[in-house]
C-alpha cells in the first residue's frame, strides 16, 4: 500500500526543496535594500562625557554580513563585528570620551549584507565631548533694589550652559546668554512695586549639557521705595460711557500678553539703552504714584505718565516685534512692542496709530503713533509702561541704564 504514495511525495518534497532553494538563490541575486542602523545611546549633536554605553539595533529582510565602526576615522575595536551572519542583531559598543579631545568627534557606522549586491548602509553621527568640570559663580552675588525696579543677575560660567534658572519669591525665571557665544548668562527679575521690603534669597541651578549641575545662591535686598500720593483723579463719567461703546476690556489685553509672554523669543531683540518715546516736557505721573479713583479705587501707577504737544509722534524706545495695536477701555490706543527675552513696552492712550502691524519688526525710534488721550486719561499724555515677565517696572531705571 505505502510505496503507491512514495512517488507523488518524493516529488512533493523535491519540488518544495528546489522552489525554496530557487527562491532563495533569487533573493540572494535580486536584493537590495539598505540595512537599517539605528544608534541607542548617542543623540546626533549630543554631548558626552566619561564612558558612553551605547548599541547598533539593525533589523532587516536579509541577513547581515559584517558592520564597520570608525571613531573619527579610525576603526572601534568591537568583538564580532565582522561575524553577524543573522538578520537582527544587537551589537553593544562603548565610547571612552576620555581618550577623546574635549570638541566635536564623528562615528560612522557601515552596515553590509551578504547578498551578491552586497547592500551596504552608511551614517554618520556628529557628537560632542565635554569633560570640563563646569564652574560658575555670580558676577554679583548681593542685590539692594528699590520696589517696582529690575534685578540684572549674571553669571559667569567656564562653558556653554544647557539651562540655567534661578527660583526668587516661588518664581522661576531664565538666564540667557549675553550675545551668542557669550558665557556669561543674565537674567532679568522684575520686583513688583508692591512686593513687601525685606530680605529674599536667589537660588540657581545651573547645569552643562553633559548634566554636570551647580547651585548657587544670592540676596536681594528689597527697599521701600516711598512712591508719592495723589489724590482725586477722575475721569469724566461720559467719556468712560463713550470709550464703553468703542473698546474691549482689558481684561482681553491681560489675556493677550499672558500668551504672547510665552511666545517671546528667546533672545534679546535689543541692544543700548532704550530711549524715552517722545520728547518729555514734563512727567505728569511718576512711576508708583500711589492713587485714590472713584472707578478702580486705591492703586499703584505702574507706568510713567509723560507729556509732550499733543499729537507728536511716538516712538519704539527699542527694537522689538509689535504684539498688540488695538483699542482698551483703559488704555486706549495701546501698542505692545515685544523686545525679546520676555521684555515688554507699551504705549498707551495714542491719538492714533502709526504704519504698523502686529507682527512688524520695528527698530529704536521708528513710530507707534502719536500721543493722545484716548482711553481712561483726563489729558493729552503717554502713559509707558515697561514689563519684565509681565510685571510693570520703572521704565526710567531702563533709559537711564544699558540693560
Ligand atoms: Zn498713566
Amino acid at each position: 500500500m505505502l510505496h503507491r504514495f512514495k512517488t507523488p511525495l518524493i516529488i512533493i518534497f523535491v519540488s518544495v526543496i528546489s522552489i525554496f532553494t530557487g527562491m532563495k538563490v533569487l533573493s540572494y541575486f535580486t536584493h537590495s535594500d539598505l540595512p537599517e542602523i539605528n544608534i541607542y545611546g548617542l543623540q546626533k549633536d549630543g554631548y558626552y562625557s566619561n564612558t558612553v554605553e551605547c548599541s547598533l539595533v539593525s533589523d532587516n529582510s536579509y541577513k547581515i554580513d559584517n558592520v564597520n565602526i570608525f571613531l573619527d576615522g579610525k576603526e572601534l575595536n568591537v568583538p564580532g563585528l565582522n561575524k553577524i551572519g543573522k538578520k537582527s542583531f544587537k551589537l553593544p559598543f562603548t565610547i571612552e570620551t576620555k581618550d577623546l579631545k574635549n570638541g566635536k568627534h564623528c562615528l560612522d557606522i557601515q552596515v553590509v549584507d551578504a547578498s551578491y549586491n552586497k547592500n551596504k548602509n552608511e551614517e554618520s553621527f556628529d557628537f560632542y565631548v565635554d569633560n570640563t568640570p563646569l564652574k560658575a559663580a555670580f558676577l554679583q552675588q548681593e542685590y539692594k533694589v528699590e520696589q517696582g525696579r529690575t534685578i540684572h543677575a549674571k553669571i559667569q560660567s567656564n562653558k556653554k550652559l544647557a539651562n540655567t534658572e534661578i527660583q526668587f519669591l516661588e518664581k522661576t525665571y531664565k538666564f540667557y546668554p549675553e550675545s551668542e557665544f557669550s558665557k556669561t548668562y543674565e537674567c532679568f527679575i522684575p520686583l513688583d512695586c508692591e512686593q513687601k521690603p525685606g530680605e529674599y534669597m536667589l537660588n540657581v541651578d545651573v547645569q552643562d549639557f553633559v548634566k554636570n549641575k551647580i547651585k548657587l545662591t544670592g540676596k536681594v535686598s528689597i527697599k521701600e521705595a516711598n512712591f508719592p500720593k495723589q489724590k482725586g483723579f477722575s475721569v469724566a463719567q461720559g467719556k468712560l460711557e463713550e470709550e464703553k461703546e468703542i473698546s474691549m476690556s482689558n481684561k482681553i489685553l491681560e489675556e493677550a500678553l499672558e500668551k504672547w509672554l510665552e511666545d517671546s523669543p528667546d533672545k534679546k531683540l535689543w541692544s543700548g539703552n532704550f530711549e524715552l518715546p517722545i520728547d518729555v516736557k514734563r512727567v505728569s505721573t511718576p512711576f508708583g504714584e500711589i492713587r485714590t479713583s472713584a472707578e478702580k479705587g486705591r492703586y499703584l501707577h505702574k507706568a510713567v505718565d509723560v507729556l509732550n504737544y499733543p499729537r507728536s509722534i511716538v516712538w519704539a524706545s527699542q527694537d522689538g516685534r509689535v504684539i498688540i495695536k488695538d483699542r482698551f477701555l483703559l488704555t486706549g490706543n495701546t501698542v505692545v512692542v515685544d523686545h525679546g527675552i520676555g521684555i515688554f513696552t507699551m504705549y498707551c492712550h495714542l491719538e492714533d496709530f502709526a504704519d504698523i502691524e502686529v507682527g512688524d519688526i520695528v527698530k529704536k525710534g521708528n513710530p507707534l503713533g502719536r500721543l493722545g488721550m484716548t482711553g481712561y486719561a483726563n489729558g493729552y499724555h503717554l502713559h509707558w509702561e515697561l514689563r519684565v515677565n509681565n510685571v510693570a517696572v520703572d521704565p526710567f531705571q531702563w533709559t537711564k541704564r544699558t540693560f
